[in-house]
């Protein structure tokens, strides 16, 4: 018998358009930051109606310069999720602030505002929010947690580009900021990709600022500045920088991912649709919940097992059947990379904190997402007969 076609988790949508983009900036001459960069961070910030976009190496090093950019410094707190990749924390540590975690809501793997408020201390610093598989966050509730509080709100926004959120009764894209700045991801597995790099947009050009000296070594005159000067301009460095630059060709390719960001969204939305239609054919499937003021680019999809269920074995069976599915998303606090002196769930011992090495009963919503959750292949290009085989399999795994 013929093997069955694999159906991968994901796959970025590029083509000619991105291959012959990168002609201009390769036979220009000019190679890294420079004018492609300037462009992309125009039109990324018109798509997104922010004031200001930087264009970053990554966006792991976005939410570090944010979280600089907004005070967070060594030995303050931070209000996040565990339940994220593990950049989203790693970047709290890179500032030498503490991580402390707070659980999610089960439908939406957001974290829960009413959560936040509680483990709210005089060096907490920053609230750094994550909107997780693309599906917004109550951030309403998050922004005036922070107003209250006179505390920062951060977006990681890594999965959120084409996400939309409902404010003051009109929909928004993710990044106008609605925070204090949002960071976004172009790596493959996102929705739009540039190989690697990231995005930091925001509405305080103060940031903006901050964000520009951050990425380039903390240089007074950029290098494309003094290039186009007739005369001698010499630069000085007045913060301690790094290299965080994106590439013009990186960004030639953005520029031409941007423009197709609208119909990837387009098709993305009636793709998870479908699955909500076929999954609910399956009543032990718990379906992703979309709050009535999120509007996600589903960026993933992921559903959750019943308790019972072996999720392991799950994903085993797809593959054997020639369809990856991921674990839900990780938790940060049960890596060996997260002894637990290095983060927090807001107690301290003594005050009812019964955490142990890697699991804390305060984040057990967050531990049952890791454990339960199945992300199931979505992309660009996904047939419905493919969507069909994969909620089939899905079927019979369960039934073994
Ligand atoms: C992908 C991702 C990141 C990291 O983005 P990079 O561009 O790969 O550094 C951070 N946070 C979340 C939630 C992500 O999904």
């Amino acid at each position: 018998m013929e093997e069955a076609k694999k159906i991968p988790i994901a796959k970025p949508f590029l083509g000619e358009n991105e291959a012959l983009a990168t002609h201009r900036p390769i036979l220009s001459g000019w190679v890294t930051q420079g004018p492609e960069v300037a462009a992309f961070e125009n039109e990324f910030s018109k798509e997104v109606g922010a004031a200001h976009a930087c264009a970053v190496s990554n966006c792991t090093v976005a939410i570090y310069m944010a979280l600089l950019s907004v005070g967070v410094k060594p030995g303050d707190e931070v209000i996040t999720a565990s339940h994220s990749f593990i950049a989203t924390a790693n970047a709290v540590r890179y500032t030498g602030a503490v991580p402390v975690f707070v659980d999610i809501d089960p439908a939406t793997f957001n974290i829960d505002p009413a959560l936040v408020e509680r483990v709210i201390t005089d060096r907490t610093s920053a609230i750094l929010c994550v909107h997780q598989l693309g599906m917004p966050c109550d951030l309403a509730a998050l922004v005036e947690i922070g107003k209250q509080h006179k505390i920062p709100v951060v977006e990681d926004a890594a999965c959120a580009t084409g996400s939309e959120i409902r404010w003051n009764g009109t929909w928004e894209k993710i990044g106008k900021p609605h925070g204090d700045i949002a960071c976004f991801s172009f790596h493959p597995r996102k929705v739009i990709t540039t190989g690697d790099g990231g995005m930091l947009t925001t509405n305080n050009p103060e940031y903006d600022q901050h964000f520009r000296l951050l990425r380039q070594h903390g240089m007074s005159v950029p290098d494309t500045a003094r290039h186009a000067s007739n005369t001698v301009i010499n630069e000085s460095y007045v913060l301690l920088g790094h290299n965080f630059r994106m590439t013009d060709i990186q960004a030639a390719v953005g520029r031409e991912q941007l423009k197709r960001l609208p119909e990837l969204v387009r098709e993305r939305r009636i793709l998870a649709e479908r699955y909500n239609t076929l999954l609910r054919q399956i009543p032990e499937i718990m379906i992703p919940g979309q709050p009535e003021y999120a509007r996600s680019n589903w960026q993933s999809y992921c559903v959750r097992l019943p308790r019972h269920i072996d999720q392991r074995r799950v994903m085993q069976y797809m593959l054997d059947e020639g369809i990856s599915t991921r674990r839900g998303v990780m938790c940060a606090h049960r890596e060996p990379a997260y002894p637990r002196e290095s983060w927090s769930c807001g107690l301290v011992a003594g005050d009812g904190c019964d955490c142990a090495a890697f699991t804390c009963q305060r984040l057990h919503e967050s531990e049952a997402a890791q454990d339960h959750g199945l992300v199931v292949p979505l992309f660009n290009g996904l047939t419905e007969a493919d969507q069909e085989r994969v909620v089939e399999t899905l079927k019979a795994a369960l039934a073994v």
